[in-house]
């Protein structure tokens, strides 16, 4: 938000400027000989031309700090829907657990899958558990 700041108060420097060119050309504008009075016209322009450039600026980081704002809103929405029990996380109504290591690690989330068993070197065990295939754990089911 610095950047929207620093640039309203560019736009704002630049309209008291354009607002003392103005004041000049209403005070004096009858003195004021032709030659004068076009160049303070012309100052006046540039003024409004830069002011134009940082309201364009100031609408640019503000869309951005906008689209900023709402992808965190989801992220937080997303991150409160998620519960961490039982060693997995959990999505409220769904009954198929996440991969604690995928959603710490690389915010992932990944559906485990439900094992009757596991493979430990070249024997199957019965057990049952949750297994995440895209980072190979596997995570026992406690009571
Ligand atoms: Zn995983």
């Amino acid at each position: 938000m610095s950047g929207v700041l620093a640039s309203t108060a560019a736009a704002v420097g630049i309209i008291d400027k354009a607002v003392g060119i103005a004041k000049k050309l209403a005070d004096d504008g009858g003195e004021l000989d032709r030659a004068t009075l076009k160049l303070e016209l012309a100052n006046l322009m540039t003024e409004l031309a830069s002011v134009k450039m940082e309201v364009v600026t100031t609408q640019v980081l503000l869309f951005e700090a906008e689209q900023k704002n709402k992808k965190l809103e989801e992220q937080l929405k997303d991150k409160h829907s998620f519960s961490f029990a039982k060693g997995v996380y959990w999505k409220e109504g769904d009954d198929v657990a996440f991969c604690p290591k995928c959603f710490e690690t690389d915010q992932k989330r990944v559906h485990t899958i439900f094992r009757d068993y596991k493979i430990v070197g070249f024997s199957r065990i019965e057990q049952q558990n949750w297994y995440c295939r895209v980072c190979d754990t596997t995570y026992e089911i406690t009571n």
